[in-house]
């Protein structure tokens, strides 16, 4: 019998269920199970893995209302937020299910014979999701590696394994094979760690910090086992003068505030142009103000509370009595881990604020001088995730996108995801990409066959 974990519900502070923290032998067993479902899976005609995979799709559009619930009661999302992030995972199970029957190799004239290539299956694929957005990650990595021909097991963070486990269930309602997809909950020190070292696990996808994405790739290093890393982010919101202020300020708190700030592609620094600042800020003001951070069960909340008290006082640590704080939003009384919306001044470029993730909702303004200081500014982290443009200049917007260090930039607007474009960060945001057409291949290895027609 494994040990239980207590699961807390962010916004009231209740339990809400215990899970199993699984041992290390359960984690072989399901390895083992995982592989054994992987020599019938592959050999699944690419049609009926498409029809299974687009009923998976289906049964999560009917069980969307109780996926984004659960969210909403295990990680304190705003129902709005949960309900996009349970329609991701139908729609990103929807798009990888048109791949199977497209997964295609070359065939490349050579002398003597025919030459063709495959995109063969890996084996178990095993997903190591963090507790941000715990559907949609979780989705960008399985969706894909069932398609391609892979079983997959999937760790859920310790803090938000239900709504994983839910679609753990929805799988095998759908139709999926026993063990195709299974869903493995307890520490990142046993499941995740024995992924990573298990000769079996033929590949690792990680989406977490950088400092366990980094233990990760060093053990996967030892086995030569292939990764990829969707890791932190410091990302730049930058606004040049010549930009539309006005919807520059409106959407700038809702790129950094939006789920309550934990969020790796947060547009945690903006960057204004020194000759608007003060515009800015007196249009920023508002906005900040009118973020609605409330019960996150409520139709109309914007904001809900951050995932733990322990996250709240690593938060709240990025902003020490003295700092510069310009604009403060409220928060409900009561019980909940709550952190008011915080946009600060820092008192140089090279202050925590600027350079270290602080995933919740605090955001650091500062100024700069012209196109080339914007962008040194922005270089200036270790990571490379997202950013966003504001300008009315299309030549700048292109030359500044260019020069930015990030694999997800927007102009004029804050998106970063889709789940038909690739996702993926430079520097230490990460390694390889998820989504679009490419991502299915980080999922098989290529085998060159050549057959000989020479008599
Ligand atoms: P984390 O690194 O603490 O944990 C992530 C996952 O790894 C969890 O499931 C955890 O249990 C597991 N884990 C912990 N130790 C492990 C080990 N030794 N071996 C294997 N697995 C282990 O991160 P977190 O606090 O859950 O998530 C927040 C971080 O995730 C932030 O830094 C954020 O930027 C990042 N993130 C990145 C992206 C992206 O796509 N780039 C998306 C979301 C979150």
């Amino acid at each position: 019998m494994s040990a239980l974990h207590e699961v807390v519900n962010p916004a009231t502070e209740e339990v809400v269920a215990a899970v199993p923290a699984l041992s290390v032998e359960e984690v072989d067993a399901a390895v083992a199970r995982s592989r054994g479902a992987f020599e019938s899976w592959r050999h699944v005609s690419p049609g009926d893995r498409a029809r299974l995979l687009r009923r998976f799709s289906a049964v999560v559009e009917d069980h969307l209302e109780e996926l984004a619930r659960l969210e909403v009661a295990n990680a304190g999302h705003t129902l709005s937020n949960a309900r996009w992030e349970a329609g991701n995972v139908r729609d990103v199970l929807a798009y990888y299910a048109g791949a199977p029957e497209r997964l295609l190799g070359h065939q490349i004239p050579v002398a003597g014979g025919v030459d063709v290539t495959f995109h063969e299956p890996l084996g178990v694929v095993g997903v190591i999701v963090p507790w941000n957005f715990p559907m949609p990650i979780a989705g960008w990595g399985f969706a894909p590696a069932l398609a391609a021909g892979n079983t997959v097991v999937l760790k859920p963070a310790e803090l938000t394994p239900l709504t994983a486990m839910r679609l753990g269930e929805l799988a095998l309602e759908a139709g999926l094979p026993e063990h195709v997809f299974q869903v493995l909950t307890g520490k990142g020190s046993v499941v995740g760690e024995r992924f990573v070292t298990h000769p079996d696990v033929a590949k690792v996808v990680f989406t977490g910090s950088t400092e366990v994405g980094i233990r990760v790739a060093e053990g996967c290093a030892r086995q030569v086992k292939p990764v990829t890393l969707e890791l932190g982010g410091k990302s730049a919101n930058v606004v040049f003068a010549d930009a539309d202020l006005s919807r520059a300020a409106a959407t700038a708190p809702y790129a950094v505030f939006d789920n309550a700030g934990q969020d790796c592609c947060a547009r945690s620094r903006i960057l204004v142009q020194r000759s608007v600042l003060d515009g800015f800020l007196a249009l920023l003001e508002p906005a900040v103000l009118g973020v609605r951070v409330e019960d996150p069960s409520l139709e109309s909340a914007e904001m809900g509370p951050l995932i733990s008290a322990a996250h709240r006082d690593s938060v709240a640590s990025f902003v020490p009595e003295g700092s510069q704080v310009v604009i403060r939003g409220t928060v409900p009384d009561g019980p909940g881990f709550w952190y008011p919306p915080t946009v600060v001044v820092p008192s140089s470029y090279d202050a925590p604020l600027m350079k270290e993730e602080v995933f919740g909702p605090v955001v650091a303004v500062m100024p700069f001088d012209d196109e080339a200081d914007a962008i040194r500014i922005a270089n200036d982290t270790d990571f490379g995730l997202a950013g966003s443009i504001w300008t009315s200049d299309v030549g700048r917007a292109l030359r500044v996108s260019r020069a930015i260090e990030s694999g997800n930039l927007s102009v004029n607007s804050h998106s970063s995801v889709r789940y038909w474009t690739p996702f993926g960060g430079f520097k230490k945001s990460g390694l390889g990409r998820e989504l679009g057409p490419d991502a299915l291949h980080a999922f098989t290895e290529v085998k060159n066959v050549f057959i000989a027609t020479d008599e």
